[in-house]
């Protein structure tokens, strides 16, 4: 968050003051608003292609480039065409977590199947230590959530006494994620300093979205990272915001305009998504 002074003509002094008491809102609210239409940088709008019932079914192809993901967004998740790795954008660079553990840096021209990304801009936080599994992690988060039909995003930095990742391998044409699930691969990060990058979807969103919690992580150092199944925190600091606003791009490929997705992906993202040790 930056403070920014400056000068306004009384006409539109006068009027801030009048949205603000209408809307019964603070001067910061009503700024923050209008900078973001005059200059096309949408706040609390959740940027999203494709969807989960689509991943659900195995449409794992390309839709929409990194660089326009980029245009949308400097924080969320996703996948890599075939199910190849795990996303995580931060700070507003995208990485892909290689199914070996290791991370690189996705390339603007990349096309992506699945993703949600969001401008980060903390509107509420707080310091946490020990925390010590996901439960624990995902309780934090709730109390901190005003509403159960909004979507949040939440951003966790700091140190971890362990988290367990999972990584997705490729996987060829017309496997459904759940098969695909079954093969993912595993990693205990021990004593690590990074950020888990989080997303909370409301229950009714289920047929797009992923309901509840859906975590990455990346290390501080971009090294190690995943789709986050369970983790031990040491000294964390939690910011979040509520969306209250949704673009969702639809892929236009072939595969996507002939797909029946007519079927509830919940049972088959539970199994996907979820600690099974648990
Ligand atoms: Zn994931």
């Amino acid at each position: 968050m930056k403070t920014i002074e400056c000068n306004l003509p009384d006409s539109l002094y006068e009027a801030l003051i009048a949205r603000m008491q209408a809307d019964k809102t603070t001067c910061d609210h009503v700024v923050s608003m209008a900078l973001s239409q005059c200059l096309g940088k949408p706040l609390h709008t959740l940027f999203q292609v494709s969807t989960s019932a689509a991943l659900v079914e195995g449409l794992y192809q390309g839709a929409v480039e990194v660089s326009r993901l980029l245009r949308h967004g400097d924080f969320g998740l996703g996948t890599f065409i075939d199910l190849d790795g795990e996303m995580v954008v931060i700070d507003g660079c995208c990485y892909q977590v290689l199914p070996d553990g290791k991370v690189v840096q996705a390339r603007e021209d990349w096309l992506i199947p699945y993703a949600v990304v969001t401008r980060f801009n903390a509107e509420f936080s707080r310091r946490s230590s020990s925390l010590e599994n996901f439960g624990e992690l995902v309780s934090v988060c709730d109390a901190l959530r005003a509403s159960e039909n909004l979507f949040y995003a939440f951003r966790i930095d700091g140190s971890f006494s362990w988290v367990k990742t999972r990584v997705m391998k490729p996987v060829s044409k017309g496997i459904g994620l759940k098969a695909a699930a079954s093969a993912q691969q595993e990693f205990l990060l021990e004593e690590q300093e990074g950020t888990l990058v989080g997303l909370w979807s409301p229950g009714f969103a289920g047929a797009f979205s992923v309901p509840g919690y859906h975590f990455h992580f990346l290390s501080k150092d971009r090294k190690r990272g995943g789709h986050v199944l369970d983790c031990k925190t040491a000294e964390v600091a939690i910011g979040g915001c509520a969306m209250h606003e949704m673009h969702v791009s639809l892929p236009e490929t072939e595969e996507f305009l002939k797909a029946d997705l007519t079927r509830d992906p919940g049972e088959a993202l539970m199994h996907a998504e979820r600690n099974h040790d648990s």
